[in-house]
């Protein structure tokens, strides 16, 4: 009975493979969300190539419509190269302390970021010191001691060397004012010899990529070698994000991302620009100017940002609504011809479980809960049940309801591995759905499935 079904739903299912035609306007679609979101032209291109590559691929679903196919797809990609680092702990050094320097763009969010995850590290048992290693502005070392002492983290500072957050000053060994290298390897040193397990180097940014600056973030690794190297990335970067990416992964080898000022209102397109021209997996979220807005980057919640998952599913609908009317409309023709029967009966179930099928994708979208409870009506069980009785009989009885006795209920109950009760229970559920749509059909009005489940 499995292979007699499952081979019938193999038939069902190849329809053949999308086309041009088919995932064009969706195609399209996703190129403009992904534009206004923010996503380099350079990245959209071969993305956008490589979906539709594989869209081409794709067999007909029967459980969604080609628009959807190609959203599924394009999650899926977008998921695969947000998530490259996803579930990646932070690197540990063999010996402590652990050091982890922050690269990037004055701006971008270092000062701020050093204080979270310092914050975080101590909260999670650690013993954090951050360092300051921005000697270029006048007030970035202030700047980093008044996080410091929010998040309750020493700050090891050229002039005044440790604070920690007794108020406890500690002088530091071989002070050397004025030179960042000499700074954050005194810091690790320091370190070593007090037992602070982690490192963390603040450093100094400029407005835009600048090779001195870039010499001095090498000079600064090469002194300390760091178990980790975040570059530091605003998401409201938007196109730029690409150069400034590059630079930074050439100039530094960076070793991980972070993405901040997430809370602002930027589509995040950043994200996916830097992912796909670095390849270095994105590690964390910055998402306020609070030591606790910060947290694991999640590449499935960036990936409905990028696509606004809200407009896609318009899109989507609009496809949907369109095929539907069409299906809708030719069962109405049928029913007023008294030719509706139980194949077509069934190809209505199809358009349901098409329905059942966004579930899965409207999972993802948060505040699609009310659209999430209708679709939970839907028991895709139930559905595969009444298939499978349907398959049972033989194409004269979905013709011809009304020749189907109780032998060939007997039968098609047996052959579907079911009860001749259930049988019944169909073939009266077909009754009612065939006479609602009569009266539709009378009404002239493009009907659903009536009656279904209930
Ligand atoms: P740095 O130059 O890279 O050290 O950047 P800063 O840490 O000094 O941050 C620059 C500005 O951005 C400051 O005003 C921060 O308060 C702000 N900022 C940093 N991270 C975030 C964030 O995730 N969200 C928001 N809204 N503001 C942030
Ligand atoms: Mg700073």
């Amino acid at each position: 009975l499995t292979d007699r079904l499952s081979s019938a739903f193999r038939h069902l299912r190849s329809k053949g493979r999308l086309t041009d035609a088919d995932i064009d306007g969706t195609i399209r679609e996703i190129r403009r969300a992904l534009l206004d979101a923010d996503v380099a032209l350079e990245v959209v291109r071969p993305f956008t190539a490589r979906i539709r590559e594989r869209a081409l691929g794709e067999e007909v679903s029967q459980a969604l419509n080609p628009a959807q196919q190609v959203v599924r797809i394009v999650n899926e990609e977008l998921t695969t190269i947000l998530g490259a680092g996803v579930d990646r702990p932070l690197n540990v050094a063999k010996n402590p302390p652990t050091v982890i320097m922050l690269a990037g763009l004055q701006g971008a969010g270092k000062t701020t970021l050093a204080g979270k995850l310092g914050y975080w590290l101590r909260d999670a048992g650690h013993t954090p010191i951050l360092v300051a290693a921005d000697l270029q502005r006048p007030n970035a070392v202030t700047q980093l001691q008044v996080v410091g002492e929010r998040a309750g983290v020493p700050v090891y500072a050229p002039q005044k060397g440790v604070q920690s957050d007794g108020g406890e000053a500690v002088a530091s060994p071989g002070m050397t004012s004025g030179d960042p290298v000499a700074v954050a390897r005194d810091a690790v040193e320091l370190a070593r010899t007090k037992l602070y397990d982690t490192v963390i180097i603040d450093t100094a940014g400029r407005l835009g990529v600048d090779e001195d600056l870039m010499r001095q973030a090498r000079d600064i690794r090469d002194a300390v070698h760091p178990d980790e190297i975040l570059f530091v990335i605003d998401a409201m970067i938007g196109q730029d994000a690409v150069r400034t990416a590059e630079a930074f992964d050439k100039g530094v080898d960076f070793t991980g991302v972070v993405l901040s000022k997430l809370d602002g209102d930027a589509r995040g397109g950043a994200a996916l620009s830097v992912a796909s021209v670095t390849g270095k997996p994105i590690l964390f979220a910055s998402t306020g100017e609070g030591l606790k807005d910060f947290e694991v980057f999640h590449p499935d919640r960036m990936a409905s940002r990028i696509l606004d998952m809200g407009d896609i599913l318009t899109l989507i609908e609009q496809a949907q609504r369109q095929f539907d009317e069409e299906e809708a409309r030719k069962a109405t023709r049928k029913m007023s011809e008294g030719t509706f029967g139980l194949d077509d009966f069934m190809d209505q179930l199809q358009q349901v479980r098409k329905l059942g099928s966004m579930k899965s994708l409207l999972g993802m979208i948060p505040g699609m809960a009310q659209h999430r409870r209708e679709l939970e009506q839907f028991d895709e069980k139930e559905i595969d049940r009444t298939e499978a009785i349907i398959q049972s009989m033989t194409p004269e009885e979905r013709r011809n309801p009304d020749i189907i006795d109780g032998s060939r209920r007997a039968r098609i109950a047996y052959g579907a591995g079911t009860t001749v009760s259930a049988v019944n229970g169909l073939l009266q559920r077909f009754e009612q759905a065939a006479t609602m749509m009569r009266r539709m059909a009378n009404r002239g009005m493009n009907g659903v499935i009536p009656g279904f489940g209930g």
